[in-house]
């Protein structure tokens, strides 16, 4: 059985994010990185999110409560709506996306513009500007 991926690439997630969440393979570009964070949203899998997160960011205090809201929301969709550089070849690049959720039967957005860069050769998030709702 070769479930779809829930990020959405139309690819079986054993050859999509869960190799990368499951580090078997490195995200070669940040969208890659970009999609497996979303994918680890989507099963709460917190120890990913952190690992995936630059140190210098990493929310670690927040962790059980984020834990906690993404497991109790109902993952919907990603999509990418934009990016620059983050290639195979580059160390930082940029990812915008809209992710869609359903919180308490209500329809909600993660409108977000992410920042990624390398951090011991790895692609790592490190910020995000969110945009309003549109
Ligand atoms: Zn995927």
């Amino acid at each position: 059985m070769n479930k779809l991926c829930p990020c959405g690439s139309n690819q079986p997630y054993t050859e999509c994010c869960e190799p990368i969440i499951s580090s078997k393979k490195e995200a070669a570009t940040c969208e890659e990185l970009m999609r497996s964070r979303y994918t680890a949203f989507t099963t709460a899998n917190v120890d990913y999110l952190m690992r995936s997160h630059h140190t210098e960011t990493r929310p670690v205090k927040e962790a059980v409560s984020l834990k906690r809201w993404a497991a109790s929301v109902h993952w919907m969709g990603l999509a990418i709506l934009d990016k620059e550089a983050g290639q195979v070849t580059d160390d930082t690049g940029y990812v915008e996306f809209r992710a869609l959720y359903l919180e308490a039967g209500q329809l909600q957005q993660i409108y977000e513009k992410s920042f990624f860069k390398r951090e011991n050769q790895k692609w790592v998030y490190v910020s995000g500007i969110h945009f309003p709702k549109a």
